[in-house]
């Protein structure tokens, strides 16, 4: 069994969804199919989520065009006189105006996985009603009901054991079906919806896989494949064939956007191949993660990680930054949900690097100022260079201006400002 993931970019029109039906027509059955939130849903579902917990007078504007983005793709894609799908979106929505019409209760986080996660549900809504339209044998599971978390909103953590069993009741290995279902979301043992954090349907994939033994994962995305650079900023780039589960997950935690960081290790623990293929050009190889028995060539590979800040923090008393220090300071990054992705410390200050959220920093930072000097700079990037070499590391960095720099035998990282 193979399980699928489609992200938001490859469903975002009428189009996408019709490429992913003729991207699966031929694939063995059975087959489990992971989709996102369509386009930039999930976006759009956390303005809604703002202005209904901020109470501002938009929240219905805002309401309307996840409403109107999804009518118009069901639109392109049935008839007119076909009311069952237009009757399972009006349930959907009528669902969700139903918990808008509440008082939002104290947690944010709650709120945000209970209305976010209706870009998911309504997206494999109108792929599963347009796949069975087309005469395959569609099975649409609610993921909520298999993957189960704890209550730990927004970035739950999955029962692995109590999962598996679900999975396994619900996926069956013998039917030859389609299970389409969705990515990111997931429900607690009490029946409350919980996500995964932004951009986990890979982990879902991942996660799925490694529960139901599947032979491989495909990731299926606008880029051929994993690139040794962002075409956007680098010319010309390669696509890298093989690579290792430790180098992705190298990739992953430098900012290299091509896979979710969780999605490693689900599939590295039953070494379970991993396909990156693009969704544009599906007879293209792409890319292969697995672990491979020899040394793999690799290029040097650019990751630019955008929108950091740069903290310094020093101790007011002057004491030395010691694991006490430490283990509060990240105490206090984990309760505002900040990632760090780099850090360097001296005797007496601790700087770091971290993906920049304005409004949780200037929070995070009142509260750090009463024991620490704080210094920062908002608009700074973390350039990692994968297998570099002296004479790249020239190239890129030159006499440009650098805050920090931290090299070792493979990676060699610079905190510069933006370019
Ligand atoms: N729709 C979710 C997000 O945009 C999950 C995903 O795309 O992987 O974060
Ligand atoms: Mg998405």
């Amino acid at each position: 069994m193979k399980v699928y993931k489609f992200g938001g970019a490859s469903v975002k029109s009428a189009q996408g969804v019709r490429n992913l039906q003729a991207i699966i027509e031929h694939e063995s059955q059975p087959l489990v199919v992971v989709v996102s939130a369509m386009g930039k849903m999930t976006n759009a579902l956390e303005q809604v989520v703002n202005s209904f917990f901020q109470r501002k007078p938009d929240l219905q504007r805002n309401l309307e065009a996840v409403m109107s983005y999804h009518n118009e793709i069901a639109k392109e894609l049935f008839d007119a006189e076909d009311d069952s799908i237009h009757g399972k979106l009006d349930d959907l929505y009528t669902e969700l105006k139903e918990m808008l019409l509440h008082k939002p209760s104290l947690s944010y986080d709650y709120e945000y996985d209970r209305i976010v996660s209706f870009g998911e549900l309504l997206s494999t809504t109108i792929i599963s009603e347009y796949l069975r339209s087309c005469g395959m044998p569609i099975e649409f599971v609610d993921i909520r009901n298999c993957l189960i978390t704890d209550g730990n909103y927004r970035e739950a953590n999955v029962d692995m054991n109590l999962s598996k069993e679900l999975c396994r009741n619900t996926i069956s290995f013998d039917t030859p079906k389609v299970y389409l279902t969705q990515g990111f979301i997931a429900g607690t043992e009490t029946n409350q919806t919980t996500t995964l954090g932004r951009e986990g349907s890979d982990y879902t994939a991942a996660l799925l896989a490694n529960l139901l033994d599947a032979e491989s994962v495909t990731i299926w995305k606008d880029v051929p494949g994993v690139m040794n650079a962002d075409p956007k900023y680098f010319d010309p780039v390669e696509i890298i064939p093989q690579l290792s589960y430790k180098e992705v997950i190298e990739l992953s935690y430098c900012g290299a956007s091509v896979i979710h960081p969780k999605t490693v290790k689900p599939l590295q623990n039953k070494k379970i191949p991993l396909h990156v293929k693009s969704f544009l050009q599906p007879h293209l190889e792409g890319s292969i993660v697995h672990e491979y028995p020899f040394k793999l060539e690799l290029p040097p590979i650019y990751i630019n990680k955008r929108n950091q800040v740069l903290l310094t923090l020093t101790p007011r008393d002057f004491s030395f930054i010691a694991e006490e220090k430490l283990s509060k300071i990240f105490g206090v990054l984990a309760s505002y949900r900040m990632k760090s992705s780099l850090i360097q410390t001296s005797a007496i200050s601790f700087s770091l690097c971290i993906d920049y959220n304005e409004m949780h920093f200037q929070k995070m930072i009142e509260e750090l100022k009463d024991e620490y000097e704080v210094l920062y700079n908002t608009d700074v990037e973390l350039l990692s260079i994968r297998h570099y070499t002296k004479e790249i590391v020239d190239q890129l960095i030159g006499e440009r201006l650098v805050f920090v720099e931290q090299r070792n035998r493979l990676t060699a990282r610079f905190v510069i400002p933006s370019m």
